[in-house]
């Protein structure tokens, strides 16, 4: 056996990566008042801002991009993004949508409303600003060792159970707008969820006739870990293990950019017919026609192939050991690295890596600044600037966790781009003492990551 687990494609089309000094990036970052969302790409050498929409495509998806019917109705390309959801979710009422939120604004936005009350095991962020802007309340019951970043435990996206009953028994079964399980879990460190969990959320979802949904971007990833990690699933394939997953939920959100390996996309699939008659009303209405939503012909052709090539073993054997590498580099350089390494991400708590910068103060900004200032490397915060609330006196109600994501794209980047970034953070490491936080001098009110601007303190 090789010790290196290669990039089982080879590349035929590459896009030139614009160079930079530190000093260029020193002002690019100013100008982008210290938020590496508002940069403009050509200014980063290596983007991990998110695995969204980042995918390559193939050169089978690329020729059925050139094989798109284009027709407004019936297009022979949504028939066949139809066939593969079905046979893939095995639910009958599929919703072509331009990407994954479109997906839950179309559903949250129909079942939610003042009153109702979402539980997850993580919202992602756009979930739970649809659900919020609905009126309703989302909240999040992940497991107890999700709180753990230095706990090796498996499956640490589950739910908890017991706090879905309570929850269950508080609020009442008909307040319950839905039961979402996220998978692989995002915002709580790319963790996945176990056929058991799903199991045992998806009987007590039925016991209490609540809608059970599943967030099904990382599906294929989280087939991967229970394939390897879940007793019983060893000669169960990728492909059937996310089937039964897919058979113990009523439903499904996904976010075509994730792991049907496209640049655009998504889609709602629903057992329920009324339900699905009542999403399509909406997406006629705001995203475009029953037969393709808001996608070009092209893209549905994509999505299909991409659904297909996301099972395919060597694919995702590549896909997580990959990620695995650059988790493993970190660590052994004593990063806090949050274990065990998620499928589509590598995790760092900015709360242990910069411990004099207070919550308030924005560790996983001043850690996400550093990155692009030294390397060119482009990431996410995941913490108090994402997840943060206010209370009463303007206080921070700081996240659970300060994280930083560096999110890989699929299919993109090769083993020399990873030890590159391996090497940013062996300089972060000298002088790290002397990294100041920031404060924010504007947001908006929904999504504020996205848009807010900072300055150092
Ligand atoms: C990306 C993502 C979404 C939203 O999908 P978009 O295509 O970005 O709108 C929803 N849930 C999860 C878990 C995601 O990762």
């Amino acid at each position: 056996m090789h010790k290196t687990i290669i990039e089982p494609f080879r590349i035929k089309v590459v896009e030139q990566i614009k160079m930079s000094t530190e000093e260029e990036r020193k002002t690019y970052l100013e100008k982008a008042s210290y938020n590496p969302f508002l940069l403009p790409s050509e200014e980063v050498i290596i983007d991990l801002l998110t695995d969204s929409g980042t995918s390559a495509m193939s050169a089978n998806q690329w020729s059925g991009i050139m094989k798109g019917d284009e027709s407004y109705a019936g297009a022979s390309s949504w028939f066949r993004m139809e066939s593969a959801v079905k046979d893939l979710t095995g639910y009958p009422y599929v919703l072509p949508t331009h990407q994954g939120r479109a997906a839950e604004h179309l559903l949250y936005g129909r079942i939610g409303g003042p009153g109702k009350v979402f539980i997850a095991n993580t919202h992602f962020d756009t979930t739970r600003a649809n659900i919020e802007y609905s009126g309703a309340t989302a909240i999040d019951i992940p497991v107890e060792a999700s709180r753990h970043p230095d706990w090796e435990t498996h499956f640490k996206g589950n739910m908890d159970t017991d706090k879905l009953k309570a929850l269950i028994a508080e609020h009442g079964a008909e307040n319950i707008a839905a039961v979402i399980l996220t998978v692989t879990n995002n915002s709580g460190g790319g963790q996945p969820v176990s056929m058991e969990n799903a199991r045992e959320v998806s009987k007590i979802c039925s016991e209490h006739g609540i809608l059970f949904i599943l967030d099904a971007c990382r599906i294929a990833e989280n087939s991967w870990y229970i394939k390897h990690w879940e007793k019983g699933y060893e000669l169960t394939s990728y492909r059937e293990i996310a089937q039964e997953m897919f058979s113990l939920a009523d439903g499904c959100v996904m976010s075509a950019k994730k792991d049907a390996l496209v640049n655009m996309g998504g889609f709602l699939a629903l057992k329920d017919l009324d339900l699905a008659i009542q999403c399509r009303t909406v997406l006629i209405i705001t995203e475009g026609f029953a037969t393709y939503g808001g996608l070009s012909g092209r893209d549905m052709e994509a999505i299909a192939t991409g659904l297909e090539e996301v099972f395919d073993p060597d694919y995702l054997n590549y896909r997580i050991h990959s990620t695995a590498y650059l988790g493993k580099k970190l660590i052994e350089m004593g990063i806090p690295v949050i274990h065990p390494v998620g499928g589509h991400a590598v995790y760092i708590d900015a709360k242990a890596f910069y411990p004099h910068i207070p919550v308030e103060q924005y560790p996983g900004q001043a850690l996400a600044c550093e990155l692009y200032l030294k390397g060119g490397i482009r990431c996410c915060e995941i913490g108090s600037v994402m997840f943060g609330k206010y209370d009463e006196n303007g206080k921070l109600i700081p996240a659970a966790m300060e994280l930083v994501r560096l999110a890989i794209p699929r299919r993109v980047y090769t083993q020399s781009h990873i030890d590159y970034v391996v090497e940013t953070f062996e300089m972060l490491l000298k002088g790290r003492e002397q990294v100041r936080g920031f404060r924010i001098t504007y947001e908006p009110p929904f999504l504020r990551h996205f848009t807010a601007k900072f300055e150092r303190v």
